[in-house]
């Protein structure tokens, strides 16, 4: 899906769909993950009259525990402000040499800008790096029935 990342912006549009982890190729290359994130792109100009791109995700995904290598759920939500530049010195020097420049992530004007792969690198920032259960019973989990506890219970 493409839009003109300016006009988008200026005309105040807004954009929302629903993405399927298991047909991004660049998820799946890192983890088993898998659900279905949904996704809202909104246009408008900041305080300074910069285009501006608002993407809020959110959805529950799937990844397995590196703990027990059982699946566990993952909440992801987030929202950020993409500011759009016309030229990279631009984007450069908002992102990375002024210091209050107010921008918190930049891409540059695009006619025909990749909304889609926008959603997939947000959505790839977020994931969870190695996640376990908070409170994980480990593998010996599995074992429980045998366990001596369990076999007290059952004498008593
Ligand atoms: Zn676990």
């Amino acid at each position: 899906m493409y839009i003109d990342n300016v006009k988008f912006a200026k005309t105040g549009q807004e954009l929302s769909g629903t993405l399927d982890l298991a047909n991004l190729e660049r998820v799946q290359e890192l983890d088993n993950y898998s659900g279905v994130i949904e996704y809202k792109l909104l246009g408008s100009l900041d305080t300074l009259n910069r285009p501006t791109l608002t993407l809020s995700v959110c959805g529950i995904i799937t990844a397995l525990c590196q703990n027990c290598l059982q699946p566990m759920e993952i909440q992801i939500e987030n929202s950020s402000r993409i500011t759009v530049f016309f030229n990279e010195d631009q984007l450069d020097s908002a992102l990375f040499t002024e210091q209050d420049s107010g921008v918190e992530d930049g891409v540059l004007a695009e006619e025909e800008f990749d909304v889609l792969n926008l959603v997939e690198d947000e959505v790839i920032m977020l994931l969870p790096y190695a996640s376990k259960h908070d409170e994980c019973m480990g593998l010996s989990y599995h074992d429980e029935a045998e366990s001596p506890f369990s076999v007290l219970k059952q004498i008593i």
